[in-house]
């Protein structure tokens, strides 16, 4: 059986950008389809759902969908530092519920969610122009015709690859990661742990999310190195490398794999009756790999320029552009600085981790959590470049701020 159908906008992808999207085109009263592959909304989980408090109140997402994190450690293979904060300002979220909750505000505001709907193509108009999208629903072949697409679709890029715009992403971050049941857990302290043992280009982690459950994980970064995140978490967990030792017994509850772009804002996110979102765009700090408050944010920009097009009936380029002006304007420089970080990051030999410790040991929790969320607002990167009382902080800060 075949079906066909007639909405405004279709956004592709059921994750945080696409629910999110969906969310802001309907609340404007257009007739919105959210389009996910999965049997439900976050069946798996590909993230570990570190986010911020400030941006989950923004959000207006649930007190019962994260843990909070108020202290901040790190470790490299000779050396260990807490920041500590009196108030939470970091948070690790229960994804699906997270997720899920994302996906039922666009419901609630009239999008129709269509499950197990996986999309292949895009329906092409005579100039070229996207004007639907096509691929395999619960019932057969299933046909979406709509004025606008959003590419909700995360690392694949489906719709964007099927409309030839761009390649698929050479600089990208791999994860592994179990979610487990410990023995002892401090619920509000993270873990970031650096080094060549822990991953030759990347990090591994403890995130905790509450009731003695943590997220133990690896990152790797790709070209850069060819290590198997899934193999190296094996060998961490069984050398019970540093702070996992304190965990104590572990009892395996999930395994979550995932790939993150790190090319940079390489890509355009504008096309006729078309925007890319989220991970689809490669909107993710570099840093830590952390993308899912720009999904949500930006995927609300997108629905809401979408369906404003739509309203006043030109949804060519030029009126979905205010969408790419309001991100870039947003994140591009503090996501080119964050990568200039990361650069210097992945070349780093265990001595240098331990010194490079040393300094993230002077930064304040505030300083540090802007770091880390590469919000490198100028003022305040000038004010540490030039003022901070320790020459390695100004050396750090300068860089970010472009100079050598
Ligand atoms: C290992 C790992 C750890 C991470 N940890 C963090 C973290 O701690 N904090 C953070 O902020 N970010 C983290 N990230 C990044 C974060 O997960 C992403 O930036 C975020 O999920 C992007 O959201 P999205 O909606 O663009 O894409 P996704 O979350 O990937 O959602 C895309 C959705 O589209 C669906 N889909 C794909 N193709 C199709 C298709 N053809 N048809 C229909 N549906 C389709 C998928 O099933 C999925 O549900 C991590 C990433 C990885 C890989």
């Amino acid at each position: 059986m075949s079906e066909e159908f007639y909405y405004d906008l279709v956004v592709v992808g059921g994750g945080p950008a696409g629910s999110s999207a969906a969310f802001a085109a309907a609340k404007n009263g257009i007739k919105v389809a959210l389009i996910e592959k999965e049997n439900t909304i976050a069946e798996t989980v590909r993230t570990s759902g570190v986010t911020w408090i400030q941006n989950i109140k923004e959000f207006g997402i649930p007190d019962n969908c994260f843990n909070p994190i108020k202290n901040f450690s790190f470790c490299s293979p000779k050396n260990q530092v807490t920041i500590s904060d009196t108030i939470p300002r970091a948070a690790v979220l229960d994804v699906r519920k997270t997720y899920r909750w994302l996906a039922k505000e666009a419901e609630k505001c009239g999008a129709d969610v269509f499950v197990k709907t996986n999309i292949k193509n895009a329906i092409k108009n005579k100039n070229g122009d996207i004007v639907g999208v096509e691929g395999i629903g619960p019932n057969g072949k299933i046909t979406f015709n709509s004025k606008v697409v959003i590419d909700a679709s995360g690392f694949p890029s489906t719709v964007c690859k099927a409309m030839e715009f761009a390649p698929q992403w050479e600089r990208f971050g791999a994860g592994a990661e179990y979610e487990v049941k410990a023995e002892n857990v401090d619920s509000d302290t993270w873990w970031l742990m650096v080094g060549q043992e822990y991953s030759p280009a990347g990090y591994a982690w403890i995130f905790p999310l509450g009731d003695n459950i943590v997220r133990i994980g690896v990152g790797v970064g790709k070209p850069e190195s060819n290590v198997d995140p899934t193999q190296r978490l094996k060998e961490i967990i069984e050398k019970k490398l540093g702070p996992i030792k304190k965990l104590g017994k572990l009892t395996e509850l999930e395994f979550h794999y995932g790939l993150i772009p790190n090319d940079g804002l390489s890509r355009k996110t504008v096309f006729n009756n078309l925007i890319l979102v989220g991970d689809s765009a490669g909107q993710a700090n570099p840093l830590v790999l952390e993308g899912i408050r720009y999904a949500i944010k930006f995927g609300r920009v997108a629905g809401k320029v979408a369906s404003k097009a739509i309203i006043d009936g030109n949804t060519d380029e030029k009126s979905l552009y205010p969408y790419e002006e309001n991100w870039r304007k947003d994140i591009e420089s503090k996501i080119n600085s964050a990568g200039k970080v990361q650069d210097r990051w992945i070349g780093l030999t265990d001595d240098e981790w331990d010194k490079e410790l040393d300094i993230i040991k002077e930064l304040k929790s505030e300083e540090f959590i802007d770091f880390i969320k590469a919000d490198f607002g100028l003022s305040n990167m000038l004010k540490l470049a030039t003022h901070h009382p320790k020459l390695a902080v100004r050396q750090l800060f300068n860089l970010v701020k472009g100079k050598k």
